[in-house]
């Protein structure tokens, strides 16, 4: 069976690509699966960048397989961007919670349009001979005025989904995999692998 890493290391997004990629005619593995941990400096100015530095790194180390990376993060237009491909390390921390405060801090004051927001997801796809495509989805939101909601992680507690009705911390893993920019990403690799030559 051909062999797929799929490059993340983030338990969040594991299980969501676990649940979107199964069934598929590849054995998924992790980076961890393979004892690797590579520190890929993601310095690219966008998320399809991003997701190929990731992509190249781990093709590097990990021969013979095809290999996917993401990239992701929370886009708000009214912080001119903001977080973008900063959103892991926002405010100089790794830290949700930080993150989640300096969110509401950022935007205190502004309501209604100026709370738009959205999430962008680009994926990377090598196959074995270095062969690229890439994948993205969007998912369209706005930034509650406070946290709520325990499922997910990053910045879902505070990720209204007018669609849902609700947050995307609130919402089940089968909702937000629906609905969610990840989601949409991985359904677009998905159809294209089960039809992989
Ligand atoms: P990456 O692992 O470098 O792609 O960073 C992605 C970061 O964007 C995460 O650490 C979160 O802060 C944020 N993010 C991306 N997707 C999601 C999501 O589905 N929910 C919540 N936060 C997300």
């Amino acid at each position: 069976m051909r062999r797929l890493l799929f490059a993340t290391a983030n338990a969040g997004k594991q299980g969501e690509v676990r649940r979107l990629l199964a069934g598929l005619p590849f054995e998924l593995a992790f980076p961890s699966d393979l004892g690797l941990d590579l520190d890929v400096e993601e310095s690219g100015a966008s998320f399809l960048e991003n997701a190929r530095l990731k992509a190249r790194a781990y093709a590097a180390a990990a021969p013979g397989f095809w290999v996917a990376a993401e990239d992701s993060g929370l886009v708000v237009p009214a912080l001119g961007g903001e977080p973008g491909v900063l959103s892991a390390r926002w405010g100089g921390t790794r830290d949700d919670a930080a993150h989640n405060a300096l969110l509401l801090e950022r935007l205190e004051g502004r309501r209604g349009a100026s709370r738009a927001a959205r999430y962008e997801a680009a994926v990377v796809l090598l196959d074995p001979g270095g062969a690229e495509r890439s994948f993205a989805g969007r998912a369209e939101g706005a930034i509650a005025e406070s946290p709520v909601g325990s499922g997910g992680f990053g910045y879902d507690p505070l990720f209204y989904s007018p669609e849902l009705g609700c947050t995307f911390a609130q919402a089940s893993a089968a909702d937000k995999d629906r609905l969610s920019h990840r989601g949409r990403a991985l359904r677009a690799l998905r159809v294209w692998l089960e039809a992989a030559p």
